[in-house]
């Protein structure tokens, strides 16, 4: 359907249901041609976890599911743990690893490269003397990113590089299973391990179904010792994830049901009166896997480009970024901006500011690529013309708001 509107604005939103309408062209006397179709996300046949353990103390089952493996024949597990636990061990409150296993405590310092992913499987590799039958991974984005990886390079071989893209993995990794210990990006439940490859800048993930954990333990009491900013800014990420999601045009039922669920969690956790209640950690564990099952099957929209350049450029963490990028999407997300300033004071959280002042013209122009790289999500949100409304001067503009 094709409508016209007279005025020039920003963005264009239906009446009726809010959603972005894509801006098809602009005439000479202002008058804009519009379209409401929705797009085809173009992802069929989609891929979930294929089990998974909820509630309270459910770690304590992870030995069990462990030595089904192991069984037959001697076998070892490869435990790749947050290295947040390696002075906090009585904090996950798990049994002790096999001998014959290995534990490796990642840093969380620095977010995944495709460089680091090749030195660990070549670590793991190198001390490996029995056959790996599982790998774990226990901690937060960062570490199950890096878990996915792992067991898919373990068993495809080559460079963490070779898959960045979709569906590019030949065959299945090693068996997987996922321990979130943060809640909000969702890697526990997406087909995506996202890495930056320092050669190129290029920030993207192995897309591919043998990404997706076979195994994931949801227990709420892994996140209770979080710091609380790092507790908001995570679980802010849920949250703008599912409402980039559903302000796009490339949309389906299920990601949208899964969106509004995840939306209506973190709205309970973050509008109510202790956001690291045992009720709120349970919530926003649901909502984390939630919402990476709704981004599994759409896109984000502008916030997410904008972050990627934050992290490309000045190496600022992801959910931080999206944080510090929210206080610019005032245009684009107008309702979902005054939202996310409520939950910000209500549970009185410091965002870093001005964290772009000072930058030279040489980083603005990084900035800008890094951002304009993300077609996808940007044609999400503003239609195809996008780069009409995404211009250099435009991107400098927003990012000096940050
Ligand atoms: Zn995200």
């Amino acid at each position: 359907m094709l409508i016209y509107c007279r005025e020039k604005k920003t963005s264009y939103r239906c009446p009726r249901d809010g959603r972005p309408y894509i801006v098809l062209q602009t005439s000479s006397i202002g008058k804009i041609a519009l379209m409401t179709t929705t797009l085809d996300t173009g992802i069929s046949n989609a891929r979930n976890v294929n089990r998974y353990l909820f509630g309270s103390g459910t770690i304590g089952q992870l030995t069990t599911l462990l030595s089904e493996r192991r069984k037959k024949k001697e076998k070892q597990v490869v435990y790749l743990v947050d290295e947040y636990f390696e002075t906090n061990s009585s904090a996950l409150g798990m049994s002790s690893p096999e001998p014959e296993d290995q534990l490796i405590y990642i840093s969380t310092r620095d977010e995944p490269t495709t460089q680091s992913i090749d030195q660990l499987t070549e670590k793991i590799n190198g001390s490996s003397k029995k056959e790996i039958c599982a790998v774990v991974g226990i901690g937060g984005g960062i570490t199950l990113d890096t878990a996915k990886a792992v067991s898919n390079l373990l068993t495809n071989g080559g460079s963490a590089s070779d898959y960045q893209g979709w569906d590019l993995v030949r065959i299945p990794g090693v068996f997987k299973i996922g321990v979130p210990t943060l809640s909000g990006t969702g890697a526990e439940a997406t087909r995506t391990c996202v890495m930056t490859n320092k050669d190129t800048d290029l920030k993207l993930g192995m897309n591919s179904d043998h990404t997706v954990f076979d195994q994931l333990i949801l227990d709420p009491n892994l996140t209770a010792t979080v710091p609380r900013d790092q507790y908001f800014f995570t679980g802010m990420d849920a949250w703008i994830h599912c409402v980039e999601a559903l302000n796009g045009s490339y949309r389906n039922s299920i990601g949208d049901a899964f969106s509004n669920q995840a939306i209506a969690l973190c709205r309970s956790v973050f509008n109510g009166e202790d956001m690291m209640s045992d009720e709120s950690r349970g919530k926003l564990m649901v909502a984390s896997y939630l919402g990476g099952c709704a981004i599994a099957t759409s896109y984000v929209g502008v916030v997410h480009p904008f972050s990627a350049g934050l992290s490309v450029v000045l190496d600022l963490h992801h959910c931080v970024a999206n944080c510090i990028v929210m206080m610019a999407m005032e245009p684009y997300y107008p309702k979902e901006y005054g939202e996310f300033r409520t939950f910000i004071d209500r549970n009185e959280i410091v965002l870093p500011r001005d964290v772009c002042q000072g930058l030279s013209d040489a980083q603005f122009d990084a900035l800008y690529r890094a951002t304009i790289v993300h077609e996808k999500p940007l044609t999400n949100a503003l239609g195809t013309g996008f780069s009409s409304e995404m211009t250099k001067t435009r991107v400098r503009e927003l990012f000096e708001r940050m």
